[in-house]
């Protein structure tokens, strides 16, 4: 970060911060998990669609939870990713889907080292079951936002390879660029009708095939984003935004545009993954914890004690994470 002057009104100088890299820490962009979770809610059967609705906000809203528990908690960063190419040219043959057998063959180091999300997926999905059998409301919709998040996260495209941010320096700030900026331009406009959540028989087996669906349009990205960067006039690739009280160098709107263009839906169609995903995933733990009546939950209020507790955990990742830089986007 520099910080520069510039005169912004006559015989005012004012101080401003210029980001210079473009996207810095803005995971599959807060809005673009937001809507996620939001959409999901529409994709569950009556039996569970009222709890989801009364709650949609919050749902929507403890998407974000796990990026920002990324920065301030020790061990939580691994499980938004999965470098998969680092175990060969080959690895969705190489790696054992159940977490004992890969760690068996490659040891905790490097599985933590690369990332662990599938399987944290796995995680997520048994205590959400767990939280089901329990009716503890709570629990059910806290989970059910944090599950939401990670398994978009498994549809980022971006958050399964080693080259996370750019292959070169002149690709720095795609990661940003793919997950943030565009859905912040264009996710308004996307169709999220997917579809009725559907029962999955395999969730472990899932969080893999979006992990190996996301992986294969790794290289798309980067042949894309490197044909329009040659083809563009340099001055036109950056602009910048005032956000706040910085200015940040941004890609600009008609290289963004170029961009999302040249990915023919890409990103509209992964939202769309993770929406029906996250769906059949809260779908599939409910029916796996005996579909549990949820009508009696549903004017049941989130408890004052959890609204305290996310408060606190809040204002904590929050000191905790400035305190923290932390270099891989999430
Ligand atoms: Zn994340």
């Amino acid at each position: 970060m520099n910080i520069v002057r510039t005169h912004h009104c006559p015989g005012i100088l004012l101080l401003l911060l210029l980001v210079v890299l473009p996207g810095s820490v803005r995971p599959f962009g807060f809005h673009a998990h937001r809507i996620i979770n939001r959409m999901a809610v529409f994709t569950l059967p009556p039996e569970m669609i009222g709890l989801y609705k009364q709650h949609i906000e919050f749902l929507s809203e403890r998407s974000i939870d796990p990026d920002r528990m990324a920065h301030a908690v020790e061990g939580e960063a691994p499980r938004h990713y999965i470098d998969i190419d680092h175990y060969g040219d080959d690895p969705f043959t190489l790696m054992p889907r159940q977490w004992d057998e890969a760690l068996e063959l490659y040891g905790e180091d490097t599985l933590v080292t690369y990332g662990v999300l599938p399987w944290h997926i796995h995680v997520m999905m048994q205590r959400l079951t767990r939280a089901f059998r329990e009716r503890n409301t709570d629990r059910i919709l806290l989970l059910s936002a944090h599950l939401g998040h990670y398994i978009a996260d498994a549809c980022t495209p971006l958050h399964t390879t080693k080259d996370y941010n750019g292959r070169y320096p002149s690709q720095r700030g795609i990661h940003a660029f793919w997950e943030s900026r565009l859905p912040e331009l264009y996710a308004h406009d996307y169709d999220y009708l997917a579809g009725r959540a559907e029962y999955l028989p395999d969730p472990l087996e899932t969080a893999w095939a979006l992990v190996e669906i996301s992986h294969l349009k790794v290289d798309t990205i980067y042949q894309v984003f490197d044909s329009l960067l040659t083809s563009f006039p340099a001055d036109q690739v950056y602009s910048h935004e005032l956000r706040g009280q910085s200015v940040n160098r941004v890609y600009s709107p008609v290289f963004s545009e170029a961009f999302h263009q040249s990915l023919n839906g890409m990103v509209e169609r992964q939202m769309r993954l993770a929406v029906r995903t996250t769906g059949d995933f809260w779908f599939t733990a409910w029916v796996n914890a005996g579909q549990p009546e949820l009508e009696p939950m549903e004017e049941r209020a989130i408890s004052s004690r959890l609204l305290r507790r996310i408060k606190n955990d809040l204002r904590r990742w929050e000191k905790a994470g400035e305190s923290k830089s932390r270099e891989k986007p999430l």
